[in-house]
């Protein structure tokens, strides 16, 4: 599974705050995945945080 931030991050903090292992924010403020490959066992984290993200930028396929 992947995982990315599309355009259009609002800089919430929800993603990086409820799941560091899988975002970061970058040195503008964005989120970004860690990795844009999503580790074993963190599927359904990643799902959770696209589900989450009240702007819908994160895409996990
Ligand atoms: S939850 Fe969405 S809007 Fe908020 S920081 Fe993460 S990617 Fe950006």
């Amino acid at each position: 599974m992947n995982v990315k931030v599309i355009e259009g991050c609002i800089s919430c903090g929800l993603c990086t705050e409820e799941f560091p292992d899988l975002f970061v924010m970058n040195d503008e403020g964005i989120a970004q995945p860690v990795l844009p490959q999503v580790p074993a066992g963190k599927e359904g984290e990643a799902r959770q945080a696209a589900e989450d993200c009240p702007v819908s930028v994160i895409i996990v396929e």
